[in-house]
C-alpha cells in the first residue's frame, strides 16, 4: 500500500489531553507525539509501508504495545476491547530487563518506572520463624542504566500504556467484545454480535488466553491447565521488602511477594489447582492467610492485610505455544493468544511484549504484507517464545515432583538468561 507524503493535520501542534476517564467506548487524541524518523520519511516523499489500518483486538499489555507502536508509526488504529472499561485482572506483575528494555523502545520507560518499583537482584528466604535469609542474587542486565527487573500494579501500567496510545492517535472502542474476523480481498473487519466493524489492512488478536480471533482463523490449538493454581493478593509493602522474595521450601509450591510501589507490593501462594473461582472476597482472604501461615517475617504485615480486606485473586496457571504460522491472510495472533506459560521465571507479558514490539517493527518497515515478513516475524519470535514455555514449564514441574533440582535450577534459568540476552 502506498500512501503520499506530506503535511498530516495529526502532526499540527496542540497539547495532549489524557481522557478524563480510561474506557470510554470510543477514544482517540487529536494530537499525536509521531515517529520522527517516519515523519522525515514522509516529508521525503511516499511512503510505502505495509499496513495504513489496523485493528488490535484486545486492550491488555499486548494490545496497547502494539496499538502504541503502530500509531507512533503513522498508522491508523483502533483498539477492540470487550470490557467497558480498561481492566486489569490480577493485582502486581513482575517485569524483566527484556520487558523493561520494550517499553524504553515504545516510549514509556520513564512513566513505566515512575509508576512502579524498580529492582536488582532477587532474596530467597526460609519458611519458619524468623524467615531467615538464605540467598540474595544479583542480576545484572547487561544495560548500566536499566535495573534487572521491576514490579508494578497492572492497573498502573495498563493506564501509562493506554494514556500513550491515545496520546498518538489510536482509538479505543470499549465494549466491543469481538466474534471473530471476516476477511475479503485484501481487508479484514471484526465481527461484533451481527455487526462487521472496520475495514481493516490487518486484525491483530491481542485477546488473550481465550482468544475469539484464534478461534476464527481456525487455529484450534490453545491454552491447557498445567495443575497449578495461584492465590494472590494486592498488599501494603514493608519497608525491608525491596526485591522480589521467594521462599524455597513449606507447603506451597511458591511462595514470595514482589514489591510494586513505594507504599504497594504483591504477594502470592502457588498450590495445586481447585475449583475455588467464584470464591467470595472474604472466604478467598482467609484461605489466603491460613495457607501463609508456614512463612514468617513480611508474611506478618500481608497477613494483618488480608485480614483487613486485601483484594485477593484466585487463577489456574497455563501453558500453550501456537506452531508458527500465527496468520492466516490478514488476522494475526500474538501476546497470550500465541502463548502462555506458568509465571514460574516470570516471562509471558514480557514475551508478549516482544511479539509487539517485533511485529509492528516488521509491519512498519515492510512494504507489503508478504510471505517473507511473516518468515521473518516467525523467525524472531517461535523461538524465544518456545525456549520461555518449555523453562517454565520445567521448573513448574521440578517444583510439583516433590524432588530436590536445586542443582539444575541455575543452569536452567542461566541457560534462559543467555538466550533472551541474544537479540532476537
Ligand atoms: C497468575 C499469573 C501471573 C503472571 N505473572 C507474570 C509476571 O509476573 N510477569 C510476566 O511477564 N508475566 C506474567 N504473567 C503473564 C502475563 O500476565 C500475560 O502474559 C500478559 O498479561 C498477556 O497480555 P495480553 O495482552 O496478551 O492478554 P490479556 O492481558 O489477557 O489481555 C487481553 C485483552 O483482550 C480482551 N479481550 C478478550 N477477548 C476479547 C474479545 N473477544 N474481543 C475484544 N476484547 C477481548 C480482554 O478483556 C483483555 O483486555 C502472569 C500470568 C498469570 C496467569
Amino acid at each position: 500500500m502506498r500512501r503520499e507524503g506530506g503535511t498530516s493535520s495529526c502532526c499540527r501542534p496542540r497539547r495532549c489531553r489524557s481522557p478524563a476517564r480510561w474506557g470510554r467506548r470510543s477514544t482517540r487524541s487529536p494530537c499525536s507525539e509521531r515517529d520522527p524518523i517516519r515523519i522525515s520519511r514522509e516529508r521525503g516523499g511516499s511512503v510505502v509501508t505495509a499496513v495504513q489500518h489496523v485493528a488490535v483486538v484486545g486492550a491488555g499489555i499486548t494490545g496497547l504495545a502494539t496499538a502504541i507502536a503502530l500509531a507512533r508509526g503513522g498508522v491508523e488504529v483502533d483498539i477492540i476491547e470487550a470490557s467497558e472499561e480498561l481492566t486489569t485482572v490480577g493485582s502486581g506483575i513482575s517485569l524483566q530487563a527484556n520487558a523493561l528494555q520494550a517499553f524504553a523502545h515504545l516510549g514509556v520507560w520513564d512513566q513505566v518506572r515512575r509508576e512502579g518499583y524498580p529492582f536488582d537482584g532477587l532474596v530467597l528466604r526460609l519458611p519458619g520463624p524468623g524467615a531467615d535469609v538464605i540467598s540474595r542474587r544479583e542480576e545484572p542486565t547487561g544495560a548500566s542504566d536499566m535495573p534487572s527487573a521491576m514490579g508494578i500494579p497492572r492497573a498502573a501500567l495498563a493506564r501509562v500504556l493506554f494514556d500513550r496510545a491515545i496520546a498518538l492517535g489510536a482509538r479505543g472502542r470499549f465494549g466491543m467484545r469481538a466474534a471473530g474476523v471476516e476477511q475479503r480481498a485484501g481487508a479484514a473487519s471484526v465481527r461484533v454480535g451481527e455487526e462487521l466493524i472496520g475495514t481493516y489492512d490487518l486484525v491483530i488478536g491481542a485477546d488473550g488466553l481465550h482468544s475469539a480471533v484464534r478461534e476464527s482463523i481456525g487455529i484450534e490449538a490453545g491454552p491447557e491447565p498445567t495443575g497449578m493454581g495461584i492465590w494472590r493478593a494486592f498488599v501494603g509493602r514493608p519497608s525491608e521488602v525491596t526485591t522480589t522474595e521467594l521462599y524455597y521450601g513449606g507447603p506451597a509450591y511458591i511462595a514470595g511477594y514482589t514489591p510494586t510501589s513505594e507504599s504497594s507490593m504483591y504477594a502470592f501462594l502457588v498450590f495445586d489447582t481447585e475449583k475455588r473461582f467464584q470464591t467470595p472476597p472474604d472466604e478467598a482472604a482467609r484461605i489466603m492467610a491460613e495457607r501463609s501461615l508456614a512463612y514468617s517475617g513480611p508474611w506478618e504485615a500481608i497477613r494483618a492485610d488480608l485480614a483487613g480486606g486485601a483484594a485477593v485473586n484466585y487463577t489456574w496457571f497455563t501453558s500453550h505455544l501456537l506452531d508458527a504460522p500465527w496468520h492466516v491472510d490478514r488476522a494475526v495472533v500474538i501476546g497470550d493468544a500465541a502463548h502462555s506459560c506458568p509465571p514460574t521465571i516470570a516471562q509471558g507479558a514480557a514475551q508478549s511484549l516482544e511479539d509487539a514490539v517485533s511485529l509492528t517493527d516488521l509491519l512498519l518497515s515492510a512494504e507489503r504484507l508478504d510471505e517473507s515478513m511473516w518468515e521473518e516475524f516467525y523467525r524472531r519470535r517461535v523461538g524465544r517464545a518456545r525456549a520461555v514455555v518449555d523453562a517454565s514449564m520445567q521448573l513448574a514441574e521440578w517444583q510439583r515432583d516433590g524432588e530436590d533440582h536445586s542443582h539444575e535450577m541455575p543452569e536452567l534459568i542461566a541457560g534462559l538468561g543467555r538466550r533472551l540476552a541474544e537479540s532476537a
